[in-house]
């Protein structure tokens, strides 16, 4: 390896190190479900996972793989516009199209190369995007793929945003962009508020649901939890956390689907999903539309999960979702839970710098349709253990 790259490589890994920003990679044996095995160590309750409904390991769900690699092979052999788009392509996004209640749907192979493909196609040097400081980084590195000027607006601030838009009245076209539920905080934005300023500003608005699909609106995402979804242009969804498999989407007007078609680069030059995948999805799908027990389990988890944390004094911070973070500030702190826990038999990884700000580090928990409410009793244990040992309750 050439020497001056490897001592670059040396002096930054270190300097994590040092700060306590080092991550090992955690390594499961077994499928995500409620209980794991983690780094050889059996049963552990996992509550880091996105798999909110448990349709990741589900046996229809499995089986939809399974036969679309007998049907249709395991690649799809090329781009989409090549000759990679297979009728089950299709038939994906119009199903998402109908589940979601807009008039199309585009599927990317994740959701953040969908962020990457719709940002930089839909605005240019003339525009001007607003944006929550606290966006998803697929949406900051889609923003930085564009020529547009950005402006960063202070977390949920309707005043700042209403500003922002009067600040920018000269832009050719403006386009707001938030996420649905924040992924580090688990709050939601304000939509409705939202979608009134673009109103009166003539701004577009995209709204990243990869947390609330499946989750939020009965599974149909936070825009239909609200009723907003017909006055929200961009809908972004992925199929790779409630949805269990692998994927992202872009939902919205028959005119925009057509022009990402022509011009979103990750869905010119990228290969497209292969058929298992896009098969597993509309199974998901499927499961999610006719079986409302998932959610309603998911729901009542996070009640009692989150009743459960507050009960033994922790601070789970602003969140109405299941994402609960456990507050902790400090780095080493965080890390330190996130070991005791393990040792306890919980897996819950600690969110720390550049995921969060400095100081604001946390463990981040999830709880899922999967857990029983077992489950739940013993990581609350485990929670109260460690936490009075490491003086955080
Ligand atoms: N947007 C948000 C808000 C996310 O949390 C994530 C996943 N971490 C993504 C986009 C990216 O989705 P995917 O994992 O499907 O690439």
């Amino acid at each position: 390896m050439n020497g001056t790259l490897f001592q670059w490589l040396e002096a930054q890994l270190e300097s994590l190190k040092e700060q306590n920003l080092y991550k090992p990679l955690v390594v499961m044996e077994t499928p995500s479900e409620a209980r794991i095995t983690v780094n050889g160590k059996k049963g552990v309750i996992n509550l880091s996972s996105n798999n909110y409904l448990g349709l990741a390991n589900h046996p229809k769900v499995k089986e939809a793989a399974i036969r679309a690699i007998e049907r249709w092979g395991a690649g799809a052999g090329a781009v989409r516009p090549i000759i990679g788009t297979m009728s089950l392509h299709m038939e994906l996004e119009r199903r998402l199209a109908a589940f979601k209640h807009v008039e199309a749907a585009l599927v990317f192979q994740s959701g953040f190369t969908a962020n990457a493909g719709v940002i930089p196609t839909i605005t240019d040097a003339e525009d001007v995007i607003l944006t929550d400081e606290l966006n998803h980084a697929s949406i900051i590195d889609g923003v930085r793929l564009s020529k547009a000027q950005r402006k960063i607006y202070k977390h949920l601030d309707m005043n700042a945003l209403e500003e922002a838009l009067k600040e920018s009245q000269g832009a050719k076209k403006r386009l707001i962009i938030t996420d649905g539920v924040f992924s580090m905080d688990g709050d939601v934005a304000p939509l409705k508020e939202i979608v009134e300023l673009a109103e009166r500003y003539d701004a577009a608005v995209m709204v990243d649901d990869a947390h609330g699909s499946g989750v939020m609106g009965g599974g149909r995402g936070t825009a239909y939890h609200y009723g907003v979804h017909e006055r929200i242009d961009i809908q972004l969804g992925t199929l790779s956390k409630a949805v269990g498999v692998m994927g992202g989407y872009i939902a919205g007007s028959a005119r925009l689907i057509d022009w990402l078609t022509q011009r979103a680069r990750p869905f010119l030059f990228s290969t497209a999903q292969p058929p298992a995948v896009v098969a597993a999805v509309l199974a998901a799908i499927e499961l999610m539309e006719t079986d409302s027990s998932l959610t309603e389990r998911l729901w009542e988890n996070t009640r009692y999960w989150k009743e459960g944390l507050r009960k033994l004094g922790f601070d789970t911070g602003v969140s109405v979702t299941p994402i609960t973070p456990v507050m902790v500030g400090d780095e080493g702190r965080a890390q330190q839970l996130q070991r005791g826990l393990f040792e306890e038999g919980v897996m819950a990884l600690a969110i720390v710098y550049p995921t969060v700000a400095k100081g604001k580090a946390r463990v981040r928990t999830m709880p899922s349709a999967m857990h029983s409410k077992a489950d739940l009793d013993d990581a609350l244990m485990a929670f109260e253990k460690v936490g009075k040992r490491l003086g955080i309750i």
